[in-house]
């Protein structure tokens, strides 16, 4: 009886290690239930000299927070009230369906360790998953997907210190939607968020091509290139954006960016310092019309250029 418990639950952790890298997390969460509450409920049934261990077929209740889904709390309290019953099937005499007592196997207690071993280690695997999950989410923007403002700032760190170390020159852009308040008034913010997505698209496929893209904050984008030419991307993007159509009740409507961008070529005392650069940019674009790129000019420092 012992043996087959180690025996069952070994096959459990083992593939369990197939379903964490399937990241099928209802799955996964099913796993850690029927594993568990199995370690449990084999645990109290081996036990039968211990009173107080039916209590071991709530822990499993414990795991639950980590579901983060109602059903599996459901399934899983359904689960330890049938294993209560169960053991108390089973601690009635003369049934033939009960197992020996095995409590004086001297396997049972190996079996048991080993057991919250490996019940351990998936607990660990789990919260691990669920902290690595909730540091990669706290990395992102929710809407868009791309990287948030703390993330630009530091890989804009890392970018620096490359620089310092290296003298290897990179570049920035800011860019913003053009009268985007605008678009919010008249077709309402749910419209204007899907107008950010669309927008957040074009910067991931700038992002499959190396660049780092991030949505700044509002509808500012901003995007780090590992070289000192921004200005090819920059009036790549301005035009695939305003070459998109979006469906509106007045018919198809299109949008226009304007852009800053800066190269960092020399060092500034701060990455937000440099980062001002850009953005100076940026206005000077809006200044001049809007739907357009404009390149910060380091030799005009105290001039309007
Ligand atoms: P400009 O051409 O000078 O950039 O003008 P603008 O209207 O684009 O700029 P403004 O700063 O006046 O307005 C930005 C608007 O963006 C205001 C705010 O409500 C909207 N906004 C910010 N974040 C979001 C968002 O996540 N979703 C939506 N739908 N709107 C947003
Ligand atoms: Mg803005
Ligand atoms: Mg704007």
């Amino acid at each position: 009886m012992a043996g087959l418990e180690a025996i069952a639950l070994g096959i459990f952790r083992f593939s369990c290690t197939f379903f964490f890298s399937s990241h099928k997390r209802r799955v996964l969460s099913l796993y850690t239930i029927f594993l568990s509450s199995f370690f449990a409920g084999v645990t109290v049934c081996v036990h039968t000299s211990v009173k107080s261990l039916p209590v071991l077929l709530l822990l499993p209740m414990i795991l639950t927070p980590l579901y983060r889904d109602k059903l599996m709390t459901a399934l899983q309290a359904v689960l330890v009230v049938l294993l209560y019953i169960l053991s108390n099937f089973y601690f009635i005499p003369n049934l033939p369906f009960v197992l020996p007592n095995s409590s004086a196997d001297p396997y049972v207690e190996l079996s048991v360790f080993i057991g919250a071993a490996l019940i351990t280690d998936i607990l660990l695997k789990r919260v691990n998953a669920a902290i690595l999950l909730n540091e990669e989410r706290s990395r992102h923007d929710s809407l868009t997907h791309l990287y948030n403002h703390e993330s630009f700032y530091l890989e804009l760190e890392y970018f620096r210190c490359q620089f310092k170390k290296r003298g290897l020159p990179f570049s920035v852009i800011i860019a913003d939607i053009d009268d985007f308040k605008k678009i919010n008034d008249t077709y309402g913010h749910a419209f204007g968020d899907s107008v950010l997505c669309r927008l957040g698209e074009l910067f991931m496929d700038c992002q499959s091509r190396g660049a780092f893209c991030a949505r700044y904050g509002g509808e500012e984008f901003a995007i780090l290139l590992p070289h000192g030419q921004p200005l090819p991307t920059a009036e790549e993007l301005r035009r695939a954006f305003a070459a998109l159509a979006f469906q509106t009740p007045e018919g198809e409507r299109r949008f226009t960016l304007s852009i800053g961008a800066a190269v960092y070529d020399r060092d500034y005392p701060s990455g937000r310092a440099f980062f001002e650069r850009a953005d100076s940019a940026l206005y000077l674009a809006k200044r001049e019309g809007k739907n357009r790129v404009k390149l910060y000019d380091a030799s005009s420092e105290n001039e309007e250029f």
